[in-house]
């Protein structure tokens, strides 16, 4: 689970790291009365759950506080990277010196957590990863014992500084931590981490993102994530299945991840086909799962057909038919949707989903029906 800005701030801030003053702001009048109460210059940015926003039009400077709330109203308004923005943080200017780059995460490989700091901070870091890997300074955590900031003082030196900033910077560090490690985080990034003209360190970007395995751990955080969910989104969670919205015009629903998988590489065989949708039902099909399914599938827009995929070893698949036909049945669909459905109970889904349509492919092979599928639409494979 990934906090917005204002939220990371919140905590990095509990955890007395310094950020600067300012608000969450969700109208034009509350940008406004935020900007008076701090003063101009400040900086207005869009809540939204990705990075980069600077490059896109999410992140402006606004020195004038008769323009706050008209610039306000047209960045509450538009949608960075097809997000639309919670609101915006209304942020004091502040006036930079250099930008630093600090993150911690999880070293997939060692299974440690990692700390990064570079001088390239600010919005090209993922540039710097790829070009200049060299320029990005390391140090791996004993995940068995606490850190102590002399450990990572010889980083922070390596960064070129010194004196104040060099002792903050590594008190910083700890307090991050200090954050990743009871938050069960997975990143916590400070991008950048600004020194100022006065020779303070300041975060001026924060980003938090929590382990989902371990958000029991933290109740609040948990409720918060159901409250944003949708009911049907809860259902689908509680069921084991998983969905990602892809662009493709073939909706798919396949029961288990590999089969997925495979489903979506065999589609992508043909130029004018590719998956709308990963979706996989998980292992406990039941007739209003599928509606859900189905449901979920059918809201991507431009659709030239769908693609079911269902192996029943113990999903009751005949079950899982009944959802289908009933989606199409009310739905009135008319697109076409081909089906490979074999195992327990097979010849009862097949007769259920015959019945309204569905162009059903027998054989066991996975390959067969998605030919099927490509020859009903007239198209070739590259
Ligand atoms: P991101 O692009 O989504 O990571 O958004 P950031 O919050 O990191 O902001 C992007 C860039 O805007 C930063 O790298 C800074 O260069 C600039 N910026 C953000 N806040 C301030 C500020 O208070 N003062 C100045 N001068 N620049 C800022
Ligand atoms: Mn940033």
């Amino acid at each position: 689970m990934r906090l917005h800005e204002y939220e990371a701030e919140e905590i990095f801030s509990k955890y007395g790291i310094n950020i600067p003053l300012g608000g969450l702001a969700k109208t034009p009048q509350e940008v406004k009365q935020i900007a008076e109460s701090i003063g101009v210059p400040v900086v207005l940015k869009s809540q939204v759950l990705v990075g980069g926003r600077g490059k896109a039009g999410g992140v402006k400077i606004v020195d004038n506080l008769d323009e706050v709330d008209i610039v306000a109203d047209k960045m509450l308004k538009t949608e960075l990277k097809g997000y639309k923005p919670e609101g915006l943080l209304v942020l004091k200017k502040v006036d930079i010196k250099k930008e630093i780059y600090l993150g911690i995460t999880i070293d997939r490989t060692l299974g440690t957590p990692i700390i990064m700091i570079s001088t390239e901070g600010g919005i090209n870091i993922e540039e710097v990863s790829r070009k200049n890997p060299e320029k990005i300074f390391k140090f791996l955590v004993n995940p068995l014992q606490n850190l102590y900031p002399y450990q990572v003082i010889s980083i922070v030196k390596k960064i070129g500084l010194t004196g104040e900033p060099l002792a903050e910077t590594v008190i910083i560090i700890a307090k991050l931590y200090k954050v990743f490690r009871e938050y069960d985080g997975l990143i916590a990034e400070i991008n950048p981490l600004v020194l100022t003209e006065e020779g303070k360190v300041l975060c001026v970007d924060a980003v938090l993102e929590i382990d989902d395995s371990a958000l029991f751990r933290h109740p609040e955080l948990n409720k918060r994530k159901l409250d944003a969910m949708s009911e049907r989104d809860k259902r689908l969670m509680k069921k084991g299945a998983t969905f990602v919205k892809l662009n493709g015009n073939i909706g798919l629903v396949c029961s288990g991840a590999g089969l997925a998988m495979a489903t979506m590489d065999m589609i992508s065989d043909y130029p004018a086909l590719s998956p709308a949708n990963f979706l996989e039902t998980g292992g406990g099909i039941t007739s209003d799962l599928m509606v859900d399914c189905m449901e979920l599938v059918l809201e991507q827009p431009k659709l030239d057909a769908i693609f079911i995929n269902l192996y029943g070893g113990i999903n009751p698949i005949h079950e899982g038919a009944k959802g289908i036909a009933k989606v199409i049945r009310e739905r009135k669909l008319n697109i076409p949707i081909v089906a490979k459905a074999l195992g327990n109970r097979q010849e009862e889904t097949w007769e259920t989903l015959e019945e309204v349509g569905v162009h059903i492919i027998k054989e066991s092979e996975t390959q067969k029906a998605v030919e099927f599928l490509a020859k009903l639409l007239g198209v070739k494979a590259k």
